[in-house]
């Protein structure tokens, strides 16, 4: 498959058009944010460790049954994908209080949430990607009612099969970010899923292995995420 054209370049990855008109490749790149793009730094590693974190975890979802945009790696640092019409929404879901949260409802970092809660926000970094209910994505059209509950389904699916996959392995899947978008007629998760978009501790001394180790200026960030990564069994080299 041969890259053609840069379609569009986020924070952290660049998308690609190829030959084909169904695929995409994206290229994990070295960027690293934070603040909705006001913290920006390179990171070595860190685009071959998101691509292949990634690829590792949308091939165990798949195994379990949840359809992603996942093709196959295409080299350390790209993979190729299908090409989502994505919707402009992100996905979170959270089994332990951290972050905005804790800041919108004043609430202690830590605290086990029993049943997991599920937030809509607008993939807007303008607008600090506002909180949107059910109500704002149907009335604005960002999503039909069948995909609103499609993707509260899917992420509570993803949970299921990670919280258990990154216990295995001794963490704590604290919280994570989903992205979905329509390819033809269906539902995929796309995006990624790496230590960038989700928050994972150490299940004995809450150790941060995730971004927080970036945005609260921890040090050790990728490092953090290769053991990530070695504890499920993912090659780096
Ligand atoms: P951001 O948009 O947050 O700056 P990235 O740097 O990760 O993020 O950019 C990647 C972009 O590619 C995002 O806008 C994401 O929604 C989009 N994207 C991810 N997977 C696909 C896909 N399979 N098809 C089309 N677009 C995708
Ligand atoms: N997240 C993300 N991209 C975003 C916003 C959040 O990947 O634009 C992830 C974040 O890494 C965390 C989860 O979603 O794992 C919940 O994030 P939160 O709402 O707590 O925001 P934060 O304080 O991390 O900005």
């Amino acid at each position: 498959m041969k890259k053609k054209a840069e379609l569009y370049a986020g924070k952290a990855k660049s998308v690609y058009t190829t030959d084909d008109d169904d695929y995409l490749i994206i290229h994990f790149r070295n960027d690293t944010s934070a603040f909705d793009g006001e913290k920006i730094e390179q990171l070595d590693r860190k685009g071959m460790v998101n691509n292949k974190f990634t690829a590792f975890i949308m091939e165990k979802l798949e195994q379990a049954g949840v359809k992603t945009h996942h093709v196959k790696l295409l080299s350390d640092d790209e993979a190729v994908v299908k090409k989502l019409d994505m919707l402009p929404i992100e996905c979170v879901v959270r089994n332990i209080s951290a972050g905005s949260i804790c800041r919108r409802l004043g609430v202690e970092e830590g605290m086990d949430l029993n049943p997991p809660t599920f937030e809509f926000f607008l993939k807007n970094d303008a607008l600090h990607d506002p909180m949107l209910n059910d109500y704002h994505i149907r009335s604005f059209g960002w999503a039909t009612d069948e995909e609103v509950e499609q993707m509260k389904t899917l992420t509570f699916q993803v949970n299921d099969i990670l919280k258990k996959m990154f216990a295995d392995a001794g963490m704590l899947l604290v919280d994570y970010k989903l992205e979905f978008g329509r390819f033809k007629g269906e539902l995929l998760l796309g995006d990624e899923f790496s230590p960038d978009g989700c928050r994972l501790w150490d299940a004995e001394t809450r150790k941060k292995l995730d971004k927080d180790r970036f945005r609260q200026g921890l040090g050790g960030v990728i490092e953090a995420y290769e053991e990530v990564g070695q504890r499920l069994g993912i090659c780096f080299d």
